[in-house]
């Protein structure tokens, strides 16, 4: 968990790989309705352009069905997806999640970030200050056109981080009532948010 912008998909991937599981990044999976044209995507893209949150049943059986394909059976690092009470309790009552991690940064960083922030068709997150890509406008890994995301304008992410700050923050204490919350400071420098995070885990599995 945390506000747009705090690096839950970047953070998120380091830790996937750390933990040799695949990590299922919600909005990812809705661009990709939305860039397929499926009938979902048709359904859902003008909300997700909005800024606004997907109906949680729909969102549920979208996520419920991607986690039952064979990469996910050993495991999985959510992102983005619980994103309220409702979606959570879905989630509790078919898997054990074991650990919320939520990294924290302000909303003044969140906008500052987010205008910066650039990516690839197929998801891979880049800045132009602080993760830039090797060659300006292409993505490292798959070598597809970087563009600023339709729902990165200022103003829509003034919008998302209020939905987040008064609905998807009341998971917070959901969680927090399970003991299963831990938290970042997600305004340091990328590496040393993955730092933190992976010497926590190699903590937990030792
Ligand atoms: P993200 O890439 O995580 O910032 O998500 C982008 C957009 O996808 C959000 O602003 C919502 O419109 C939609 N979305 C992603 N995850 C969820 C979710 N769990 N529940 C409802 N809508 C979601």
């Amino acid at each position: 968990m945390g506000p747009q912008g705090s690096g839950k998909t970047t953070q998120g991937e380091r830790i996937a790989e750390f933990l040799e599981v695949k990590i299922i990044p919600a909005g990812n999976v809705l661009r990709q309705e939305i860039k397929e044209e499926s009938d979902f995507g048709k359904k859902v893209k003008e909300i997700v352009n909005s800024g606004s949150l997907i109906p949680d049943q729909l969102m549920i059986d979208l996520m419920f069905s991607k986690l039952e394909q064979v990469e996910y059976q050993d495991g999985f690092i959510l992102d983005g997806f619980p994103r309220s009470v409702f979606q959570a309790k879905a989630l509790d009552q078919k898997f054990k999640i074991d650990k919320v991690f939520n990294i924290e940064i302000s909303d003044q960083e969140a906008i500052k970030r987010l205008s910066q922030r650039r990516v690839c068709p197929n998801g891979h997150v880049f800045h132009l200050v602080f993760n830039l890509p090797r060659v300006e406008g292409i993505c490292d890994l798959c070598g597809e056109k970087l563009s600023q995301r339709k729902d990165d304008s200022e103003e829509i992410v003034k919008k998302r981080l209020k939905i987040y700050r008064q609905e998807t923050s009341k998971l917070l204490n959901y969680y927090q009532v399970q003991k299963k919350i831990v938290v970042f400071d997600g305004e340091k420098n990328i590496p040393l948010v993955t730092d933190e995070i992976l010497n926590y885990l190699k903590n937990e599995i030792r």
